[in-house]
């Protein structure tokens, strides 16, 4: 029953990412049909530059829609069932999770958090715990399959696993959900763990398609203020009152 790291790997994003997008706002603002434009686009005469450049200039309009149209997949390893409970709360997602009734867990993985890693006493406490709910995961799992249960044991043995349990999982975005994702999640109030995970995947992305992840990241940096108010603030931008702006755009 080992501590987990956290891996985000990228596995597919859609091919001709920009030029999709810059085909798609394009269609919006062209009599002619994009159809006949596209093979200009992926084949180079119309630069990456140009592209870019129309994106960025668009996207500052708030005329978002056409990002919608790429999309990313990512598998991620090495994060709690507390960390996956909340990243399924973003809807606009589609997710294949590990599951804990088709495998077995009498060897649990967990996600030991930094703030119990630090503190002798805590992990030891930690641990024997882990210690105790692998027993009682395994103990529970005998008892049912001699009452019959058979390979359906984990299914309700399962209900004593931690939330600490470490689980897989493969999702995927489309880069405006991705931007949204990233504009709660990469904030200093989001927990650490989905936090971290944010950031990594943004990492990756900022790489994949600048145009649109350059400049993705909390709600701050777009916003030039902290809308999360005096009580939840991490202190890095002002907050909004004290910018004079009356409205937060979520
Ligand atoms: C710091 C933080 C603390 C949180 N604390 C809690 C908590 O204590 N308890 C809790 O339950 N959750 C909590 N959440 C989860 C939060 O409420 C959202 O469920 C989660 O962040 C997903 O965001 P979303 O709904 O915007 O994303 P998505 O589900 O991906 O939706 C994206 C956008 O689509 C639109 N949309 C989607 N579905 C609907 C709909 N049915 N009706 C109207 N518009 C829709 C909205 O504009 C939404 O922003 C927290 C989140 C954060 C970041």
């Amino acid at each position: 029953m080992p501590q987990a790291k956290l891996q985000v790997k990228l596995l597919a994003g859609t091919p001709n990412a920009m030029s999709l997008i810059y085909a798609a706002f394009r269609q919006c603002y062209s009599p002619g049909f994009v159809g006949d434009l596209w093979p200009r686009l992926v084949n180079g005469e119309v630069s990456s530059q140009e592209q870019a450049g129309f994106i960025a200039k668009v996207l500052e309009s708030g005329h978002d829609s056409p990002v919608e149209h790429v999309s990313y997949s990512f598998a991620v390893e090495g994060i709690s069932r507390a960390l996956t409970h909340q990243l399924v709360r973003h809807r606009i997602a589609s997710y294949s999770q590990q599951s804990q009734r088709y495998v077995d867990e009498s060897d649990f993985d967990y996600i030991v958090p930094p703030a119990i890693a630090r503190v002798p006493e805590a992990v030891m406490k930690f641990e024997e715990f882990m210690a105790a709910v692998g027993e009682a995961y395994t103990g529970l799992k005998e008892i049912l399959q001699e009452h019959g249960q058979g390979k359906k044991a984990n299914e309700d043995a399962r209900f004593v696993l931690p939330q600490a349990a470490e689980s897989k999982i493969v999702l995927t975005m489309n880069c405006r959900s991705l931007i949204h994702f990233f504009e709660l999640r990469c904030c200093e109030r989001a927990q650490w763990e989905i936090r971290k995970m944010a950031w990594k995947m943004l990492k990756i992305l900022r790489q994949e398609l600048p145009v649109i992840f350059a400049k993705a990241g909390p709600r701050c940096e777009r916003l030039g203020y902290c809308p999360e108010g005096e009580k939840f603030t991490c202190g890095k931008m002002p907050l909004q009152k004290s910018t004079g702006q009356s409205r937060t755009k979520v």
